[in-house]
């Protein structure tokens, strides 16, 4: 099936074109044609199935026709974070070339002023996160009752968030006739209460979790000593065939010090947490996707949906205490057809968490012994090789790193600090469904007073 198939206008399959695309994903074969005959939809699908795509293409050519009024959005998209909300403009950037649509970003954390303006002027579309749009709501700023169209993304990420309260008052703002999409990667029972209630007759689409599907990622478990995490973290990074690779821990402490001790040991790392500020967090972003560093460091949060092309490696320095952050931590690589790799640090105090982990892919994971060199040696090449990994012969490291992160002069790099033996015990998560409000590393409350990006408050034609 080929976009053309799906009954878009021409001017937006000529920029799916310039953008690269050929073929619909699964996701955008089921949702696109259902969204374009204005049925409401609910589509069980995860970052990495082209799911964005799936909801903007549509919507571009629907609000193509009729005309924006002054402090009435057409059409609204509610993303959980500042990041992903970002990104869903890139799209309609990136897509919405060919047509004359104008767009707002209602994001936490940043100055009003520049919102309330093209607000004023009316847009097509307003993608915001649930506690900004409240808040401008309630000061009057914003009126619902022309919007149409609403999008509810990442639904399951917004109730881990605790924003389904806002979610639900937001909806009865709405026209009880508006179209109404719900993407979703999980559907727990609030959501599904969510969805019985302000959706009608929908449509339901559900594709395959990438973890469990994703044959383009090798996955590994490299058995660790929790005081010989970095060590093992730096050969995989000079002995395995690292091009960019993402490395998340669980808490923000850890990002920094993981961060700081790369960069120490002279590899072209930054970090990305949720204590930073938003203009700082798009910079080494930026910086990342630049090339001009190729290690990013970075917490679930601050991480989650972030749509980074050929992303080589995964590290998960501390096993994830949630499964279904496995699933997304491992889905920032092995993106749109390449391959990737996903090592996993595993320490003793993680064998619940692998246990949940194998439980949700359905998958034995491959493990390894990490002892350093040892370990990237005997890391399988592919997901085949995963397969077999354990009956294996080692293959020998590559030593290229041609385009990895370069090691600085080995007499100009400053003596590793010592590990610190004493470690704190882990902390158990709060269990993850009854968190009522934003997590530690939440990005929707912190203060951004930097100058935003253009297309975060100006229209696009
Ligand atoms: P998403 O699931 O929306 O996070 O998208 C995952 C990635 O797939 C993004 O890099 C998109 O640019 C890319 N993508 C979306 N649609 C397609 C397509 N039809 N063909 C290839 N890549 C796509």
């Amino acid at each position: 099936m080929s976009f053309a198939d799906l009954g878009l206008s021409d001017e937006l399959l000529r920029a799916i074109t310039e953008a690269g695309y050929s073929d619909p994903t699964p996701v955008q074969q089921q949702a696109i044609p259902s969204v374009l005959m204005m049925r409401d939809l609910i589509a069980i699908a995860q970052t990495g199935t082209g799911k964005t795509a799936a909801f903007v293409l549509p919507m571009i050519d629907v609000l193509g026709h009729g005309r924006t009024r002054a402090r009435m959005p057409r059409s609204l998209i509610l993303e959980p974070t500042r990041e992903l909300a970002a990104q869903v403009a890139e799209n309609f950037e990136k897509y919405g070339k060919y047509h004359k649509l104008s767009m707002a970003l209602l994001i936490g954390g940043v100055q009003m002023g520049d919102q309330v303006k093209a607000l004023e002027k009316g847009v097509d579309v307003l993608i915001a996160t649930p506690g900004r749009l409240m808040d401008l709501f309630e000061r009057g700023k914003i009126l619902l009752n022309g919007c149409d169209l609403l999008v509810i993304d990442e639904a399951d990420r917004m109730l881990d968030m605790g924003f389904i309260p806002d979610i639900e008052n937001i909806c009865t703002k709405l026209p009880a006739s508006r179209q109404t999409l719900l993407f979703s990667a999980t559907m727990p029972p609030p959501i599904k209460k969510l969805a019985d209630k302000f959706l009608s007759n929908p449509k339901t689409i559900e594709v395959a979790r990438p973890a469990s599907t994703n044959v383009n990622i090798t996955q590994v478990l490299v058995e660790v000593d929790a005081r010989k995490k970095k060590d093992v973290l730096r050969d995989l990074l000079n002995a395995d065939d690292v091009n960019t690779a993402i490395i998340f821990c669980n808490r923000k402490t850890t990002v920094r010090e993981l961060a700081q001790s790369l960069q120490r040991s002279g590899f072209r790392a930054t970090e990305i947490h949720g204590d930073m500020e938003q203009s700082a967090r798009i910079k080494e972003l930026d910086r990342f996707k630049s090339g001009d560093i190729n290690i990013l460091v970075a917490s679930d949060v601050a991480a989650r949906g972030l749509d980074i092309k050929g992303v080589s490696h995964v590290f998960n320095f501390d096993a994830p205490w949630h499964p279904d952050d496995y699933v997304h931590r491992i889905g920032r690589t092995g993106r749109a057809g390449a391959t990737g790799k996903a090592f996993t640090f595993v320490t003793s105090a993680d064998a619940e968490a692998i246990e949940n982990i194998e439980k949700l892919t359905g998958q034995t994971l491959t493990r390894i012994k990490g002892s350093g060199e040892s370990a990237a040696k005997a890391a399988p090449s592919s997901p085949e090789a995963a397969d077999v990994a354990a009956d294996d012969q080692p293959r020998p490291a590559r030593r290229s790193r041609a385009k990895a992160a370069p090691k600085v002069e080995e007499a100009k790099a400053p003596a590793p600090k010592p590990e610190r033996a004493a470690r704190k015990p882990q902390e158990k998560p709060a269990p993850r469904r009854e968190v009522a409000k934003p997590s530690e590393d939440s990005n929707d409350t912190g203060g951004w007073n930097g100058p935003m990006p253009d297309f975060l408050s100006h229209g696009f034609n």
